[in-house]
C-alpha cells in the first residue's frame, strides 16, 4: 500500500480494498463506542461530528440537524438515478446508563479481548451506525451506479423516546429523510434455538400507551385507618393488574413468527410453539412449560399489557390522602388503542379505579412480502448456510414507530452474526452488562449489510 495523500483526486483513484475497508470500519466502530453518547442526557453531537469527518474526508456531503444544544442528527445522502424512491439507514448514536461494577472492561474504551469488542453501544446499536456509515463509503469508493439514494441517518435519543431524534426530524425536516424503505434495529442476529440457527427480522413493533389509574377516597387522620382509603383501593388494584393476565389476541404477524418457528423445532417444542395461538391451553404452557424469561416474551406478543412501574400517593406520614395514581407503562397489539386496553384493565379492576390516558401511538406492522424482505431472507441464507430468516415483532419499539409515520417500510436488520459457543444471547447483552460484539461477526454483519444494499439499490 503506497501512502494516502489526503487528496480528493487521489482517494478516489486508489484501487478499492477490502481488507482495508473492514480495519477502518472496525477503527471508527471503536472510536464511536469511546465516545460517551449515555442518554440521558445524550449528548450525540460528538459522534455526529466523527461521523461527519470521515464522510466528508471522502466527498460525501453531511448535513447536522441540532433538535436542541448537543442534540446532534447527522444526515447523509448518496444520489441515485431516481428510477427508485430512497432507502433510509437508520441508526441511533446514544445509548443507555452502566452499572460500572458489573463490567469486565471499561464500558467506554471499545477493548477487544476473547475475540469480541467490548463496549456500551456495541450491539445497540453503534455497531450499525458504523456499518451504515462504511456501506456509503464503499458505495462511492466503488463508484456503485445508484437506481435510488441510500439515506443514513444517526439519530439521537431513540433510548428515552425518539423526541430529539427521529420524531424531530420527522415532524421538521421530513423531505430529508422520507424513504421507500427503512432498515435498522432490531433483528439480523443470530437466535439459536435447540441447535437451528435463527435470524429474526423485525418487521413489526408494539404500539404504547401511557396510563394513569387513580384511586380516590375520603381522606383523614393517620391515627384511624381506613379500610377503604385511596391508598388501599390503588393498591388494591395495582395487585389485581399485575397477577392477572389480560384476553388473548392473536395477530397475524404473531401467528405467522409462531408457525415459522415451529416448523423449525421438532416435536414437543414445535407442538408447544403451536398451541400457544389456542387460549385455552396458553397460559398453562406460558406458566408451566416453557422457560420464564422466553414466556414473558411470548406473553407480550399475545396480549396487550400493563406495567404498574410508578406509584403515587400522600405527603404526610399522619394524612390519608384522598386520591392516589399509579402510572402503567401499556403496551398494545397492532389494531388496538388505549381504549380497548382501559376495557380490558377495567374487566380486571371494577370500578373502583379511574383510568386516564395521557399519551398513546399505535403498532407498526410492515408488509413483510415485500422485495427487499424476501432479498433480506435471500442474503442471510447466503452468507450463512444454516441461517432460517424469520419475521417478528418486538414488544418495545425503536425510531421505526417514527419513520414509519411517512409510510416508510420500516424492517429491524442489523446483521450481527453471534458465535453458537457463545455464553450469552443477544437479548441478555441488549441493555445489560457486559454488552459485546464478536469482531467476525461485527465483520460478517458489514458484509451482509453491504451486499444487501448495493444488490438492492444498484441501477440496472
Ligand atoms: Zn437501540
Amino acid at each position: 500500500m503506497t501512502e494516502q495523500v489526503f487528496n480528493s483526486q487521489t482517494v478516489e483513484e486508489a484501487p478499492f480494498s477490502v481488507q482495508t475497508w473492514e480495519r477502518e470500519a472496525l477503527s471508527h466502530f471503536k472510536a464511536l463506542l469511546r465516545i460517551p453518547t449515555v442518554n440521558p442526557p445524550g449528548n450525540e453531537r460528538p459522534a455526529a461530528a466523527y461521523i461527519a469527518g470521515v464522510l466528508e474526508a471522502s466527498g460525501i456531503a453531511t448535513t447536522i440537524l441540532e433538535s436542541a444544544p448537543q442534540r446532534a442528527n447527522l444526515i447523509a445522502r448518496l444520489e441515485g438515478d431516481g428510477s427508485a424512491k430512497p432507502l433510509l439507514l437508520a441508526g441511533h448514536t446514544d445509548v443507555v446508563p452502566v452499572d460500572r461494577e458489573h463490567w469486565k472492561h471499561d464500558p467506554f474504551g471499545a477493548v477487544e479481548a476473547d475475540g469480541h469488542i467490548w463496549a456500551r453501544g456495541a450491539l445497540d446499536m453503534k455497531n450499525m451506525v458504523a456499518m451504515s456509515m462504511m456501506v456509503l463509503l464503499r458505495l462511492k469508493a466503488e463508484g456503485v451506479r445508484l437506481a435510488r439514494d441510500v439515506i443514513f441517518c444517526a439519530v439521537a435519543d431513540e433510548e428515552e423516546g425518539c423526541r430529539y431524534g427521529s420524531r424531530f426530524l420527522v415532524d421538521e425536516h421530513p423531505e430529508k429523510v422520507r424513504a421507500e424503505y427503512m432498515i435498522g434495529e432490531v433483528g439480523g442476529f443470530t437466535m439459536y434455538v435447540n441447535g437451528v440457527t435463527l435470524y429474526p427480522i423485525q418487521v413489526a413493533e408494539k404500539g404504547r400507551v401511557k396510563l394513569r389509574m387513580i384511586a380516590r377516597g375520603e381522606p383523614g387522620h393517620g391515627s384511624m385507618p381506613k379500610r377503604d382509603s385511596a391508598v388501599i383501593r390503588l393498591a388494591e388494584a395495582v395487585e389485581k393488574v399485575g397477577k392477572s393476565r389480560l384476553p388473548q389476541h392473536n395477530t397475524p404477524i404473531v401467528e405467522a413468527f409462531l408457525s415459522k418457528l415451529a416448523d423449525t423445532q421438532k416435536l414437543p417444542v414445535g407442538m408447544i410453539l403451536k398451541l400457544l395461538t389456542q387460549p385455552q391451553v396458553s397460559n398453562l404452557l406460558l406458566d408451566k412449560v416453557i422457560p420464564k424469561g422466553l414466556a414473558a416474551t411470548f406473553y407480550a406478543l399475545l396480549h396487550n399489557t400493563a406495567s404498574p412501574t410508578i406509584l403515587q400517593a400522600g405527603v404526610k406520614l399522619n394524612v390519608i390522602p384522598s386520591e392516589a395514581t399509579c402510572l402503567l407503562d401499556g403496551r398494545l397489539l397492532p389494531g388496538f388503542s388505549g381504549a380497548d386496553l382501559v376495557r380490558e384493565l377495567r374487566a380486571v379492576t371494577g370500578d373502583a379505579v379511574e383510568f386516564i390516558i395521557d399519551e398513546e401511538a399505535p403498532a407498526v406492522v410492515n408488509p413483510y412480502h415485500t422485495d427487499l424482505y424476501r432479498l433480506i431472507e435471500r442474503k442471510i441464507r447466503q452468507h450463512d448456510g444454516a441461517g432460517i430468516p424469520i419475521p417478528y415483532m418486538i414488544p418495545g419499539f425503536t425510531d421505526a414507530c417514527q419513520f414509519s409515520r411517512l409510510g416508510t417500510v420500516c424492517y429491524g436488520f442489523s446483521p450481527l452474526q453471534l458465535p453458537k459457543d457463545a455464553d450469552y444471547t443477544f437479548s441478555q447483552l441488549f441493555h445489560g452488562h457486559n454488552e459485546r460484539v464478536p469482531v467476525e461477526g461485527f465483520l460478517w454483519g458489514l458484509r451482509v449489510l453491504y451486499d444487501t444494499i448495493k444488490t438492492f439499490c444498484q441501477a440496472g
